[in-house]
């Protein structure tokens, strides 16, 4: 049995399409392209005077409340979780507000997965002890001590350090392939 940490946004819950649908609604401009280009957070655009908003958007009340649920990823995090240690690891103190619609969020689409399963934490991953990390955040994976797998998305797109998985299918892939 391995211990297995997996992130929340952008690996389990897509955050990052409500952000450019949020944009879309407020000033009719499509930031599917422009969004998570730069390495880094999601919200660091190198836009001019975008960065603001988008980043506002990360501390209004219920911005997490209702995320789309990434495909596959229901039944696979069940699936590993019956079989290995999974801990839910989100650095989501920097958005307080975020805390109580994150743990409603994984109780309405991850019931199976206990409060004693969640770590919240403010700074990059790093000091977690463990077997696995799944991520999109190159932070977060470098220097883990353990197997990194880097969830792609369009801000890592072009990283090659790391073993990586595009999908919650490929994930699946990695740990039941061999059974
Ligand atoms: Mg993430």
């Amino acid at each position: 049995m391995a211990r297995i940490y997996i992130d929340m946004d952008e690996v389990m819950a897509d955050s990052s399409g409500k952000l450019a649908s949020m944009y879309q609604q407020e000033f009719g401009i499509d930031l599917t392209d422009a969004l998570l280009k730069t390495e880094g957070k999601v919200y660091d655009l190198a836009l001019s005077g975008l960065r603001t908003y988008v980043r506002d958007y990360l501390h209004r009340p219920d911005f997490f409340a209702d995320l789309a649920v990434l495909p596959d990823a229901q039944r696979v995090v069940e699936r590993l979780n019956e079989h290995h240690e999974v801990l839910i690891c989100s650095a989501a103190v920097e958005f307080p507000l975020s805390m109580v619609d994150k743990l409603n969020w994984l109780k309405q689409y991850f019931p199976f997965l206990s409060y004693k399963q969640v770590v919240f934490c403010g700074r990059k991953k790093n000091f977690l002890i463990g077997d696995f990390i799944i991520d999109d955040h190159i932070d977060n994976v470098d220097g883990f001590q353990g197997t990194g797998l880097l969830f792609t998305a369009s801000h890592n797109r072009s990283e090659t350090r790391f073993e990586r998985v595009n999908n919650w299918l490929e994930v699946e892939q990695y740990f039941f392939a061999k059974e």
